[in-house]
């Protein structure tokens, strides 16, 4: 990831470079919308409107962008004006929709000499080396004879390859002048969408690069690492300008499922993207709780995602950007709790979840002494440890510095070391999930509390190795004040 810096850009025609121009925009989501309805037909009996949906057809079925089409007149000078300052973008950010239209000028500008066509271009700060197209407007010059024809260049211009060539500017090329392409920064005898062009199109649009890809189970701890020699954001997005390391994963998830995914690394400052299986549509996390982890936790309809584990370019706020993460993912419906640990520092690939809820929906950490509390949680086990016999201890750590343990009767008495912590519960065979309620109903004002802080943990030993407690390193907090 890269921060994203400056304020809305605006640009017109992009500079030429090497294959395939990319102008270093592109759309959120792989598709856009333009308003068409320009009245009239060509000399050739083709309507203007006919001819520009021809080339927005072009592109939609050659390419992985596509070009919807609303046929409502929209003033692509809307939100524009003649900019006094600069002779070459007209002043203003435009309405938010992609226009076409004839123009004696460019919003109040002139055309530049020879200029046949223009695009204006709206684009956001991204984070991944992309500014993030908001708005597209196309402006034909009127100065010029149009006409709508196939084949070789004739005195008039053909309005449909033009319209090619800027609805190309539109989904994010630039010039391309070494090798055969519509993207040509001068007209010719080329008349439809060439290799060239659709390899651009298709490297912004066309999903993960070649970069490898390994698949996902939505219940699954990846431990792994960002080093010298992984793909880098712009080769998996096929442009742009972010360096930073990427590992891409792939999960396919069969019906709508809540996930919680979280990164953790004390190496590097964690940065966790989801976006569908073409790279479009983003969710991504680089602070969990202030922290240098990441965790996102969101509601996806069913469908393939990728997720990516990422970190900055340029350390942001947590020191690095190699070295090694731990992805815990699950579909648990309650908040994941971030560093499983163990007594000796053992590593474990047991996810722990948690939450405290005052109305069985939202799970938060600040509550009234009046409200009524429940606290549950689970434990995903290590996959090594499930079917072994295990016990199961919870303890809650008081702000007043009293230790509480519940007991099997399901009591919470003080203990006084951690060692003497007894076992609430015990299991034959550990199951792949269990489940937990900690507290059930607890009114702080009943106890005559009103500022308390209550940290809980949860964890469990295997009774082959007793002296060691896998937990969830960081508690589920209920703070009552
Ligand atoms: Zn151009």
């Amino acid at each position: 990831m890269r921060k994203a810096t400056g304020l809305i850009s605006l640009i017109c025609i992009p500079a030429a470079a090497l294959a395939f121009n990319l102008d270093g925009n592109r759309w959120p989501d792989a598709e856009a919308t333009f308003f068409v309805d320009i009245p009239g037909l060509a000399p050739s009996g083709i309507s203007w409107n006919d001819g520009f949906e021809d080339s927005l057809a072009q592109w939609s079925d050659e390419t992985a962008f596509s070009f919807l089409i609303n046929s409502t007149f929209v003033d692509p000078c809307e939100g524009y004006s003649a900019n006094a300052e600069n002779m070459d973008f007209p002043e203003g950010n435009g309405d938010s929709f992609n226009g076409v239209n004839f123009s004696d000028d460019v919003c109040g500008n002139e055309f530049g000499q020879s200029v046949l066509a223009l695009t204006l271009s709206i684009a956001l700060p991204g984070n991944l080396g992309f500014a993030l197209i908001d708005q597209t407007d196309i402006l034909f010059n009127n100065a010029f004879s149009w006409d709508i024809y196939s084949g070789p260049r004739r005195p008039e211009i053909d309005f449909r390859r033009v319209a090619l060539h800027e609805l190309g500017h539109a989904l994010g090329l630039g010039h391309e002048d070494n090798e055969q392409a519509m993207m040509s920064s001068s007209i010719g005898n080329l008349d439809s969408l060439q290799a060239d062009d659709i390899a651009g199109a298709d490297s912004l649009y066309g999903g993960p690069g070649d970069c490898a890809i390994a698949d996902l189970s939505p219940n699954s701890v990846i431990e792994d690492s960002l080093v010298e020699g992984d793909c880098a954001v712009l080769e998996l997005y096929g442009g742009g300008q972010d360096t930073s390391f990427v590992d891409t994963y792939r999960i396919n998830l069969e019906t709508e499922t809540r996930l919680n995914i979280m990164m953790e690394s004390s190496a590097l400052d964690s940065v966790l993207i989801v976006t569908d299986e073409k790279l479009n549509g983003v969710e991504f996390d680089d602070d969990s709780a202030g922290k240098c982890d990441a965790l996102i936790t969101a509601t996806f309809p069913a469908g393939e995602y990728l997720v990516l584990a990422n970190t900055f370019v340029e350390p942001f706020k947590c020191p690095g950007n190699t070295g090694s993460y731990k992805i815990s993912i699950s579909d648990n419906s309650l908040p994941i709790l971030s560093k499983a640990s163990s007594a000796s520092g053992a590593s474990s690939k047991s996810i722990f979840h948690g939450g405290a809820t005052a109305d069985g929906m939202l799970y938060k950490s600040s509550f009234l002494p009046s409200e009524t509390i429940d606290v549950s949680a689970s434990i995903q086990p290590d996959p090594l440890h499930v079917g072994q016999s295990a016990s199961f201890y919870t303890l809650a750590l008081l702000s007043s510095g009293q230790k509480l343990a519940k007991n099997s009767a399901g009591k919470f008495k003080q203990i006084n070391k951690l060692s003497s912590i007894p076992a609430f519960s015990q299991t034959s065979a550990l199951a792949p999930l269990e489940n937990f309620s900690i507290l059930k109903n607890l009114k702080a004002e009943a106890f005559g509390v009103s500022d308390l802080t209550i940290q809980i943990f949860l964890g469990y030993s295997l009774d082959a190795a007793p002296g060691e407690i896998y937990f969830n390193g960081k508690a589920i907090t209920l703070a009552i004040e």
